[in-house]
């Protein structure tokens, strides 16, 4: 089995930052399933899936062809051969993936597809997501779930968008946590024995130091 190192947690708690430097530090390969959700529901806007009927999205979804790349100085993202890092980041995106991830089949597809990505990665990879923990990779030998408060959150998505406005953008990201963690699919939880770590007064440098740390221990 893969050496997986898993790192959940809430929207704009330093995930993606933390992941990528831990992968890149350790010479590990990297996986941001978040973006695989955001492919997904960039792909469902394209075709014009009514995004309120769950069997719409259930059916459409299986269509949909997702590739990521794993080096964690170049991540890519592919949604129907189209390269989309940039528009899986728009509002538009950002305000209905929630819906999408929410749909069990959505669910199933992509965590089977994260699976085989860690399959295939034989020097070992970091998995950010929600789930990973608890889910995707319930094996994985460290796990980390990334914590910051609420306004430390909305202000590193807010500097992230260019500098909108800052309390918008807690509002969005507020909504958008309630969704994650309360729909019935799995919902976004810490796996009991993931290790809880408080970025708000931290560096990047410091937390990813923090993470390495658990993985030499
Ligand atoms: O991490 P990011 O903000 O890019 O995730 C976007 C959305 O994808 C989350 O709000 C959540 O709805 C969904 N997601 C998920 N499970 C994951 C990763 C992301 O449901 N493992």
């Amino acid at each position: 089995t893969t050496f997986v190192i898993a790192v959940d947690g809430p929207s704009g708690s330093g995930k993606s930052s933390t992941a990528r430097g831990v992968a890149q530090r350790l010479g590990l390969a990297y996986l941001d399933t978040g973006a695989m959700y955001r492919a997904m529901t960039w792909a469902l806007l394209q075709r014009g899936t009514d995004l309120t009927d769950a069997d719409a999205i259930a059916r459409d979804a299986e269509d949909v062809v997702i590739v990521s790349g794993t080096d964690p100085s170049d991540p890519t993202i592919e949604a129907d051969g189209t390269d989309v890092a940039l528009p899986i980041r728009s509002s538009e995106v950002t305000g209905s993936v929630s819906l999408v991830a929410a749909v069990p089949h959505v669910r199933e597809l992509l965590v089977q597809l994260q699976r085989s990505t860690i399959a295939a990665a034989e020097q070992g990879i970091v998995v950010e997501g929600r789930d990973i923990g608890s889910t995707v990779a319930p094996d994985a030998t460290v796990k980390v779930f990334l914590v910051a408060d609420a306004a430390a959150r909305a202000a590193r998505r807010t500097a992230e968008l260019g500098g909108a406005d800052a309390a918008a953008t807690q509002e969005a990201l507020a909504r958008r946590d309630h969704i994650d963690s309360t729909r019935t699919s799995s919902p976004l939880a810490k796996a009991p024995d993931a290790v809880e770590i408080d970025g708000t007064h931290h560096t990047l440098e410091e937390v990813v130091d923090q993470v390495v740390a658990l993985v030499e221990q």
